[in-house]
């Protein structure tokens, strides 16, 4: 499995016997290193340590961004106290029981990451996590990790006080002029965020922008929407490279932290001095042969230039070919131009409307099983307390509702819309989020699999970005056989009855080659409320090979609240109601019932 923490590396301690059997698999599935002392047999599951822990814990903690502990509370406390900093850069501490049944977020709860890791171990183990900050029980995304899935970057601020505030339940001004403003429409409807005008109250600020300095607390978060276009003399230093984005950004009140990325001509896709300055800041370096950058218009073409490169326009022009790829651009700085010696720097800075995300996307495709939270996967329960967006279908996306944490984006379309709902769950993993697409039952029998990777084919998906995890579920005729005994003992097959993406003549052909090779057959999607002939045609072609006495169950709402099941016969089962959310399982000549149960024969 592959459910990457967002504290990653991950190590794992345990010194009992009983914890170290509840970590292995644990650790196997989060990627974690674990750590036992070495009175244990040595092994390729885990590393032994010689000595105390408290000797060995300062040797680990720069290297791993999260730690698992399997020890006493008090313990991890004493252990941990001397290695805090501050929680900026503080490892996420979770602390499992030994008995596994509690998961304690015991610090870097936010930007640590362990509220997250404590979730997922949760999951994992079916045990409660035990979050304890202020935004989780007012159920609103924590201020200090809102922007992460979105891969903005925190400014300055005052941070505690902005949180306490919240936790106070006093009202915060968000003044927002970029970014993603999603995050808005998935808040509880009771929630400290004005949007309005501005007012006397704390304030979080969300732009590419320096917010102006005012009495009042203040956060500040910068969405990646800057794009520099850079053009130099060949040789130019990195360092007035620096010196003249830190200028442009200081002049024009821009934030650092909103650079999303520099642009330049092909032609200096080798100039040691921007690669370097792309290096040091983590900076993506996109480059554009001068016949594209040519006709982009721009407010100070060059002649000189056009002359030497072959477009009037290497700064501005590069500048917003970048942004234009991240929604639309406009040009915020034009053209500046830095000179020391021999060497010059040209840069622009155009604003995208979308803002980078500095992640490749995830598409988990999800089946939650016919109904009840205790019949998904706990693999899938992970993806989907994991994912920054869930897309579904709103039945289905109710039934999952306890899985949701606060901050997620929730998406449901209406049953009819899933084309829509595929592209938008695409878009979403494109531009970089962890979405989770939900199918009920298994998402890959008449679900949303097969529609996404279609979807994905025919963009020219390179198979890799956005990655893709499918996650299996319990279908509804396993599920519907588990309440009536076991009528799938031998071969069976499904057919669905929906005839809006396969012909008619396809679905007889089918149902007549299953009762003829004596399949115990599931139909699903029996009858809607315009197609209800070919449920009695498929009784008839059935007819035709198996006895009138041959048991039939059918199953509506499985594991659902409304969950019903009637037993009957091939002859019967017409005077039943059935309806889209029934499952019909149909015996071979050799099913049978016993009381309430039916059996197909292992063997003939
Ligand atoms: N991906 C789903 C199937 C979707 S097709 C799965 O694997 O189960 C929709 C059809 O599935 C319904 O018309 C019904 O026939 C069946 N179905 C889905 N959930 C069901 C449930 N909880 N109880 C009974 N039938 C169900």
């Amino acid at each position: 499995m592959t459910f990457f923490s967002d504290a990653s590396p991950l190590a794992a301690i345990a010194v009992t016997p009983q914890s170290v059997q509840t970590l292995l698999p644990l650790c196997r599935n989060l990627g974690a290193v674990l750590y036992i002392p070495d009175s244990f047999p040595a092994s390729d599951h885990y590393r032994t340590y010689p000595g105390y822990l408290r000797d060995l814990l300062p040797q680990l903690w720069p290297e791993y961004s999260g730690f698992i502990f399997a020890l006493a509370t008090g313990a991890v406390v004493r252990l941990i106290a001397p290695l805090l900093s501050d929680k900026q850069t503080d490892p996420a501490i979770a602390v499992i029981d030994p008995q596994g049944k509690f998961v304690i977020s015991l610090c870097g709860g936010h930007q640590g990451g362990a509220d997250q890791l404590s979730r997922l171990i949760a999951q994992q183990l079916q045990a409660i996590p035990v979050l304890t900050g202020a935004a989780q029980a007012l159920q609103l995304p924590a201020l200090d990790t809102l922007g992460d899935p979105f891969g903005w970057r925190r400014g300055a601020g005052d941070w505690t006080a902005v949180s306490a505030a919240i936790a106070a339940q006093k009202k915060v001004q968000v003044i927002q002029d970029s970014g993603s403003r999603l995050w808005q429409d998935h808040l509880p409807t009771v929630h400290p965020f004005g949007f309005a005008e501005e007012t006397a109250e704390d304030q979080v600020w969300i732009s590419a922008r320096q917010a102006p300095t005012v009495e009042i607390s203040q956060v500040q978060w910068h969405p990646r929407v800057l794009w520099l276009g850079i053009g130099c003399v060949r040789g130019t230093p990195q360092a007035l490279i620096q010196q003249a984005v830190q200028t442009t950004i200081d002049d024009y009140n821009l934030a650092p932290q909103a650079i999303a990325g520099v642009a330049s001509l092909d032609l200096k896709a080798d100039e040691e001095g921007l690669l370097a300055y792309c290096t040091e800041h983590n900076l993506p370096f996109k480059t554009y042969p001068a016949q594209v950058l040519k006709p982009v218009p721009v407010p100070n073409p060059s002649p000189v230039v056009a002359e030497e490169v072959g477009t009037p326009s290497v700064a501005e022009a590069s500048a917003l070919m970048a942004a234009q790829a991240h929604g639309s651009a406009s040009l915020i700085v034009s053209k500046q131009i830095f000179k020391q010696d021999d060497y010059a720097v040209t840069l622009a800075i155009a604003e995208a409307s979308q803002e980078y995300i500095d992640k490749v996307g995830t598409l988990w495709l999800v089946g939650t099983g016919p109904g009840e939270l205790a019949q998904i996967t706990p693999a899938a329960q992970t993806a989907l307390v994991n994912a920054d967006a869930i897309i579904g279908y709103s039945l289905y996306l109710d039934l999952i509702q306890p899985l949701q944490r606060p901050g997620q984006i929730i998406e449901s379309f209406p049953i009819t819309q899933e084309r829509q709902r595929c592209q938008r769950a695409i878009a979403l993993a494109e531009w970089g989020l962890k979405v989770a697409v939900v199918s009920s039952g298994d998402c890959g029998i008449y679900g949303m699999a097969g529609l996404v990777l279609e979807e994905l084919e025919k963009k020219g998906w390179d198979g890799q970005s956005p990655t893709v995890e499918v996650f299996p579920g319990i279908t509804a005729l396993q599920a519907a056989a588990a309440k009536v005994g076991a009528p799938l003992m031998h071969d069976f097959c499904a057919i669905s009855l929906s005839d809006l993406l396969t012909p008619q003549a396809k679905i007889l052909q089918r149902l007549t080659a299953a009762a003829q090779a004596d399949f115990v057959t599931a139909l699903y999607n029996p009858k809607s409320q315009k197609r209800t002939e070919l449920i009695a045609t498929a009784q008839r072609i059935f007819l035709e090979c198996r006895s009138p006495q041959t048991p039939v169950a059918l199953v509506r709402s499985v594991y659902r609240e409304d969950e019903s099941i009637v037993q009957t016969t091939l002859a019967e089962m017409l005077h039943h109601p059935i309806d889209m959310l029934t499952v019909v399982l149909i015996g071979n000549t050799t099913t049978y019932q016993y009381k309430h149960w039916l059996i197909t024969p292992r063997g003939y």
